[in-house]
C-alpha cells in the first residue's frame, strides 16, 4: 500500500477532529476524501504528511513508517496543503528554481517541463505575488509536482481555478496515475469533481470515516424510484392496489413506486390511471443525485 494510515486520532483539548481513522490507498490509486467543514480532512492530510503529531494511530507513506527525523520518504512525496505560499517577489520561474535547488534537482528543464504541464507559460515572468488564486494554485501544484513524486497529497487542489482549470488539473491528475502510476489522495469540497477524478472516496464525518467506497458506489446506494402526483389520493392507490402494485406516500403529498416493473413501464402506471378516472398530473422516474446521496451517509448538523 502507498498509504497505510492505522487507528490516526488527533484529540485537541476541546475537539475531536479526527477519530481512528483507517485508511489503505493502493499504489496508482485516485483518493479522495470530501466531507463538510470541519469533518477532519485537513488535520487527517497534515497528520499523514508529517506536519500534525497525532495523539493515537500510526502512518506509513510508501513502505515508510512516518516518525520525526526520517526524512528520506519526503523525496518521493509531493504536497499542496490550503492556500500555497510562495515568495511573492520572486517570478514563477524564480520560485520553482528555488523549489528546485532545495530538492536538489539540477537538470534546468524540469522548471521549464512544469510550467508547460500546468500552463503556467503566459505567466512564467509574472511575480508570484501578482497572480490570480487559480495560477497560485497552478503555481502551487507544479511545486508539488517538480520532482515526480511517486505520492502526491492535495488538500483542495481545485480551490479559486475557474472550470477550465479545474479540468485541467483532473486531466493532468489522471495522466499522472494513469501513465506514470502516481499515487493520489486528496480532499475536495466538489462532489462532482470527486465522481469524475477519483476511483475510491472515503467520506469523514465528524473526523469518522463512515462510507468508503467508488463514486458509481454512491449513486448506485439510491434506488430510483416512480413519482406520481394525482388530483385524487386514495382513488389512485385503491386502483393501483387492485392491479398489484404498492404506492406509498411520499410526504409531500405525491406517491411514490419502488417496485422494478412500475419503474421499467411507467405507460402502464399511466394507462392504468387514466383507465381509473384519476391521470397523473405528473409522472417521474427519479432518483437521487450525488449530493443528496452524500448528505444521507453525513449526520444532520
Ligand atoms: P474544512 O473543509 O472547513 O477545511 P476540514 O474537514 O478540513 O474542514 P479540519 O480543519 O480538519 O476540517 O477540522 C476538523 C475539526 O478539528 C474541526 O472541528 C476544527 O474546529 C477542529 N480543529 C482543527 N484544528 C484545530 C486546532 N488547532 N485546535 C482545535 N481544534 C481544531
Amino acid at each position: 500500500m502507498t498509504i497505510d494510515a492505522t487507528g490516526l486520532t488527533k484529540q485537541y483539548p476541546h475537539a475531536l477532529a479526527v477519530d481512528e481513522l483507517t485508511l489503505h490507498v493502493a499504489p496508482g490509486e485516485i483518493y479522495a476524501l470530501p466531507g463538510l467543514n470541519g469533518a477532519g480532512k485537513t488535520t487527517t492530510i497534515r497528520m499523514l504528511l508529517g506536519l500534525l503529531r497525532p495523539t493515537g494511530g500510526q502512518v506509513s507513506l510508501l513502505g515508510s513508517r512516518i516518525a520525526p527525523g526520517r526524512n528520506a520518504v519526503w523525496a518521493r512525496v509531493g504536497y499542496l496543503v490550503e492556500t500555497p505560499s510562495a515568495y511573492p517577489e520572486l517570478t514563477v520561474t524564480e520560485n520553482l528554481q528555488v523549489v528546485a535547488r532545495l530538492r536538489g534537482l539540477r537538470d534546468g528543464s524540469t522548471v521549464t517541463g512544469v510550467i508547460d504541464r500546468l500552463g503556467l507559460g503566459p505567466h512564467a515572468r509574472h511575480r508570484a505575488g501578482t497572480l490570480s488564486l487559480g495560477n497560485k494554485q497552478r503555481l502551487g501544484l507544479a511545486k508539488a509536482l517538480l520532482h515526480r513524486p511517486d505520492l502526491l497529497v492535495l488538500d483542495e487542489p481545485a480551490n479559486g481555478l475557474d472550470p477550465a482549470g479545474v479540468a485541467e488539473v483532473r486531466d493532468l491528475l489522471h495522466e499522472l496515475a494513469r501513465t506514470h502510476g502516481v499515487t493520489i489522495l486528496l480532499s475536495s469540497h466538489i462532489l462532482t469533481e470527486v465522481a469524475r477524478l477519483a476511483g475510491r472516496i472515503g467520506v469523514l464525518d465528524r473526523g469518522r470515516l463512515v462510507w468508503e467506497g467508488g463514486a458509481t458506489d454512491l449513486t448506485a446506494r439510491s434506488r430510483p424510484r416512480l413519482c406520481l402526483a394525482v388530483r385524487d389520493h386514495e382513488r389512485a392507490a385503491a386502483a393501483l392496489r387492485a392491479a398489484g402494485h404498492l404506492a406509498e406516500q411520499d410526504g409531500t403529498g405525491g406517491l411514490v413506486l419502488t417496485a422494478e416493473q412500475a419503474i421499467r413501464h411507467p405507460d402502464e402506471i399511466a394507462t392504468l390511471l387514466v383507465t381509473a378516472d384519476c391521470p397523473p398530473t405528473r409522472l417521474a422516474v427519479e432518483q437521487d443525485d450525488l449530493e443528496t446521496c452524500f448528505l444521507r451517509l453525513v449526520a444532520p448538523r
